[in-house]
C-alpha cells in the first residue's frame, strides 16, 4: 500500500513531495474521511473516498485523463490511488479503469462475474483482487462491503465503506430497492443515493420506447419517487449527508430530484446535495466517530 505520513509528520519535512500526499491542509485531521463526487450520470460516474492514509475510487467512468484532471483540480493525487473499486461493467462505470490502473500501478477490485464481462474493455490489469456479493473485505483500516442491486449488468454491486463508526453507503444504479438494499444502507453516515429520472419527463421524453421501459424497469434506475420512498425508510437521527446521483440530463433535473428526494428527510435534518456530470463535487469531510 502507498502508505502517507500523517499531515503532523509532513509538515516538518523541508523538501515534502507533493505527489507523496494528497494535498490536505495541516489544519485537517487526517483521520477525517474526504468524500468527493468526481463525476456522475450516464456519461460517467467515479467517486473519490480516502481516510488520508488508504485512497480508493469506485468505479472510474470517464477517460483516465479526464479523472486525473478532475482529481488534481480537488488537490487529490492520482498517484496515491490504493486501488479502483469497480461496481458493474457499463461503460460509463469503467471507461476510464484500464488505463488507471496501467498508469499508477492501482489494483483493480472487482467481482468474478464482472471482470469477466468487462474483459473486452479493460484491456491488460496487473493486479485483479475479486470480491463477491455479500462478503466484505478490508483495503488497510477501511472496510468495503459489496452487496448485490438489481441493475441490468453481470453482478452489479452497491457498497458500504466503513471505518471506526462511520458508515458511507453508496447505490447509484439500482433497479429498485431491494429489502437487501435498504438492509445495507442502514445507519450509514453518508449516503451516495441514485435519484435518475422523474417519470413524467421520462414517458414524454426523446428516449426510444425500449430504453423507456428499460429505464424503468426492475433492473434499471431508481426515479426520484422511488428514492425518496427508500430515503424515507433508511433516515435516521445520525445520517449527516445524503448525495443524489446518477441524474438523468435528459429526464430530470437536480432541482427535481432535490425537490422530491428531499421530502423524505423529516427526522435528522441531513444535508442534500446533487452530484454534477461536468466537473468534480466539493470534497465532503467526514469525521471518523472514534
Ligand atoms: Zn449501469
Ligand atoms: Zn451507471
Amino acid at each position: 500500500m502507498k502508505r502517507l505520513l500523517a499531515a503532523t509528520e509532513v509538515s516538518a519535512i523541508p523538501d515534502y513531495d507533493m505527489k507523496q500526499k494528497n494535498s490536505f491542509s495541516a489544519g485537517d485531521a487526517p483521520e477525517d474521511i474526504t468524500l468527493c463526487m468526481l463525476s456522475s450520470g450516464s456519461k460517467g460516474n467515479s467517486i473519490y473516498i480516502s481516510d488520508g492514509a488508504t485512497s480508493v475510487l469506485i468505479d472510474a467512468g470517464l477517460s483516465g485523463i479526464e479523472i486525473e484532471r478532475r482529481m488534481k483540480s480537488k488537490g487529490l493525487s492520482p498517484e496515491n490511488l490504493d486501488a479502483i473499486i469497480v461496481s458493474h461493467e457499463h461503460a460509463d462505470h469503467i471507461h476510464g479503469v484500464g488505463v488507471l490502473s496501467r498508469r499508477f500501478a492501482v489494483p483493480v477490485y472487482i467481482s468474478r462475474k464482472t471482470y469477466k464481462a468487462a474483459l473486452p474493455f479493460l484491456g491488460k490489469i496487473e493486479e485483479i483482487r475479486t470480491f463477491e456479493c455479500g462478503f466484505g473485505f478490508n483495503i488497510d483500516n477501511v472496510s468495503f462491503h459489496p452487496f448485490s442491486v438489481s441493475h441490468d449488468a453481470e453482478d452489479t454491486s452497491g457498497f458500504t465503506v466503513s471505518e471506526n463508526g462511520t458508515k458511507i453507503g453508496i447505490a447509484t444504479d439500482l433497479g429498485i430497492a431491494t429489502a437487501m438494499v435498504k438492509e445495507h444502507l442502514k445507519k450509514c453516515t453518508v449516503l451516495v443515493l441514485e435519484a435518475n429520472h422523474d417519470p413524467d419527463m421520462l414517458a414524454n421524453g426523446p428516449y426510444p420506447w425500449p430504453l423507456k421501459q428499460r429505464i424503468r424497469s426492475r433492473t434499471g434506475h431508481l426515479s426520484n419517487e422511488e428514492s425518496r420512498v427508500l430515503l424515507k425508510e433508511i433516515q435516521h437521527d445520525s445520517l449527516e449527508h445524503v448525495i443524489l446521483s446518477h441524474i438523468s440530463e435528459t429526464n430530470n433535473t437536480p432541482e427535481k430530484a432535490m425537490r422530491v428526494v428531499g421530502q423524505a428527510i423529516t427526522c435528522c435534518g441531513a444535508r442534500l446535495d446533487a452530484a454534477g456530470q461536468y466537473e468534480a463535487g466539493n470534497l465532503i469531510r467526514i469525521p471518523q466517530k472514534s
